[in-house]
């Protein structure tokens, strides 16, 4: 069995540094806690997610891929806040599988290297965590970001008569999925699908949550189901929503997919997305507009927001349909 202290130098301590980090005062990894300084004009946002293999990802899944999501998922949230990326803490539960130590020695090289990759990218520092061993493989990560005080983007402001957007493509993550399972030995690598790796190795919409601040009156991340998510900003800004379906932006791969099936709801109930949805008053959309030009990211307007409060209503070419259920992937 590997030894915690050792598992920590060698492939933790590594990641423990940022330029983000006050050298002089700022203590990360190796003592009983992080000490780090606060930023006078800025609020702290803590966000924190947990995946439990077989439940959040598949079993099988690469190990590069489960840390590279456990961590874009904290950034995802901290980008539907506007918050800017600032460090993270982890608890790692290995199972029982990896504990001798020649497994656990290549498993943790290329788990630590995914979360290295990514936090490079956000300059992010990891300051601390835990390790231990039970029956199920469970990464708990949590991240702190930074926001100019009151500029947080919450889910409760948005306003009747606002335009609803979304980045990006809707369902993908849920396609990348139904991809993984569906695969037999015969089957060509599907890891180099768009969807699979949009599934494995999700973008947070990191710059995009900081451009929004002052834009967006409402933000959330896709994370649950479009539908589902979009129901948390209805129901924290007592509001109703109109969503043209034929509006949201999926995928040829997922156009071929719901020819085949018929199962139209799907982009609308799978999770794993990781974009933002998010809302706007009506004169942003010049604004908006520019920001997806600058960006490189579509942003797409599907629908709007109206002041009967929890009233979903959804639309294919104008005509109104009913569907049995808005939720989404629900985790218990
Ligand atoms: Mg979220």
């Amino acid at each position: 069995m590997t030894h915690e202290f050792e598992v920590i130098h060698q492939f933790f301590k590594p990641l423990s540094h940022s330029k983000q980090l006050c050298a002089s005062l700022d203590m990360g990894i190796g003592d009983d806690g992080a000490v780090l300084s606060c930023r006078p004009d800025s609020q702290l946002v803590v966000v924190t997610d947990t995946l439990i293999e077989g439940i959040h990802f598949p079993y099988g899944t690469d190990a590069y891929d489960i840390a590279w999501k456990a961590l874009a998922v904290n950034l995802s949230d901290l980008a539907a806040m506007g918050a800017a990326p600032g460090f993270f803490s982890l608890a790692l539960t290995l199972p029982k599988s990896l504990l001798s130590a020649k497994n656990s020695q290549a498993w943790l090289k290329s788990f630590s290297q995914g979360l290295a990759d990514l936090a490079e990218l956000y300059d992010m520092a990891l300051v601390g965590g835990d390790t231990t061993h039970a029956e199920h493989l469970s990464i708990t990560i949590t991240a702190q970001g930074w926001v100019e005080i009151g500029q947080a983007i919450t889910r409760g402001h948005a306003q009747p008569a606002e335009d609803i957007y979304v980045s990006g493509l809707i369902g993908e993550g849920g396609l990348g999925l139904k991809i993984v399972q569906a695969q037999t030995d015969v089957v060509a690598d599907c890891n180099e699908h768009p969807a699979v790796i949009k599934l494995n190795r999700p973008h947070p919409r990191v710059a995009l949550g900081l451009a929004l601040k002052g834009v967006a009156s409402s933000a959330i991340d896709v994370s649950d189901g479009l539908l589902a998510d979009l129901s948390h900003i209805l129901e924290a800004s007592e509001v109703g929503a109109v969503i043209e379906t034929t509006a949201i932006p999926v995928s040829a791969a997922m156009q071929q997919y719901l020819q085949k099936t018929e199962d139209w709801m799907f982009p609308f109930r799978c999770g794993d997305d990781y974009e933002l949805c998010f809302t706007a008053p009506s004169d942003k959309a010049n604004q908006i507009a520019q920001l997806a030009e600058s960006l490189g990211l579509s942003l797409t307007q599907i629908g709007k927001i109206h002041a009967e409060a929890g009233k979903l209503t959804l639309l294919k070419s104008g005509h109104e349909i009913k569907v049995q259920s808005t939720l989404g992937f629900e985790h218990f």
